[in-house]
């Protein structure tokens, strides 16, 4: 189908994967296999298949134009209005960005619905960043929270997450969104967790709702984000929350340790919580060697050795 709708936004600059040209895989509506209940997006019955698509060469014209106009773009990010691996093109649009690309990376944002798909997966494998959902451990929770089409079972997406991360050679991300009342116990948690530590990803990027939600759903504060964080031990975190505010806190060699040896901090955690000279003495750790600085898919983390 043609379209007059635009189907590239931006550049605009992501705080977790710097400057993004956004592409939307279904510009004109919402379709999604999922209705997540923290949704942006307005509420909606989901759909096992896309009924509205705009062809590849459409796609093609609107991000060489965007490439040519702005040069210095870090990612193109393939998203939707809805999930983009429901666009049926997707193999075929992923080989032609891959050709005309240069040096920006290509990165999908995906619920996981279809990642179990062996032609989905296939597809993935040629992207650079792989960001998957991930809200829920168990079929109670993604019936609830995710609100899955019933053409889905929640225990394929899970292997076939699994099973993704085992065969995928480039940066793979999960997110998990968490809602207060609903996947903040900690059974779900506990459950989450084993399936991340099979994964193995990159980062992990926790968050709760930060803009108006599709159904009356409640955020967690930023506290019960950094208590979460702090069970999932030997997992490289990203706390995504609004109201991250600067604490300026003044911490000696010891505290800085001991706060990394329970989880890896980002360059942002860093720049919120330290004061000044505290980030002196991590910078002197980083320069003896105690204290590593890693970069996963963008995001710092100082890790201790
Ligand atoms: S997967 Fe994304 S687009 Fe679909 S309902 Fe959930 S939040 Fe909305």
């Amino acid at each position: 189908m043609e379209n007059n709708k635009p189907l590239t936004f931006g550049p605009i600059n992501s705080r977790r994967f710097g400057r993004s040209l956004g592409v939307d895989l279904s510009p004109n509506s919402k379709q999604c296999n999922f209705d997540c209940l923290y949704c942006e997006l307005t509420k909606s019955k989901t759909m096992e298949k896309q009924t509205i698509s705009i062809l590849p060469k459409y796609y093609i014209k609107e991000i060489k134009d965007a490439l040519n106009k702005y040069p210095h773009i870090d990612v193109i990010t393939l998203t939707a209005n809805g999930e983009p691996t429901m666009y049926p093109y997707l193999d075929e649009l992923i080989d032609e960005i891959n050709s005309i690309k240069k040096n920006s990376k290509l990165l999908i944002l995906s619920n996981s619905s279809l990642i179990g798909k062996s032609e989905i997966s296939s597809a993935l494998l040629k992207i650079d960043i792989v960001k998957l959902s991930l809200d829920c451990a168990t079929k109670k929770c993604f019936k609830k929270l995710d609100k899955i089409d019933k053409s889905l079972n929640s225990d394929e997406m899970i292997q076939g997450i699994i099973h993704f991360s085992k065969i995928f050679k480039n940066e793979l991300i999960l997110e998990v969104l968490f809602v207060k009342d609903i996947n903040d116990n900690n059974e779900e948690i506990g459950k989450i967790y084993e399936i991340i530590k099979k994964v193995n990803p990159l980062r992990v990027d926790i968050g709760t709702i930060d803009r108006p939600p599709a159904y009356d759903v409640k955020p967690l504060s930023k506290e019960k984000l950094e208590e979460i964080a702090n069970k999932m031990d030997g997992i490289n975190i990203t706390i995504a929350h609004k109201n991250s505010t600067k604490e300026n806190a003044q911490y000696s060699k010891l505290e800085i340790l001991n706060l990394l040896n329970k989880r890896p901090l980002t360059n942002d955690d860093i720049l919120n919580l330290f004061d000044e000279n505290s980030k002196l003495i991590l910078d002197q750790l980083v320069n003896e060697n105690i204290v590593k600085i890693i970069n996963l898919a963008g995001v710092i983390f100082y890790k201790t050795l």
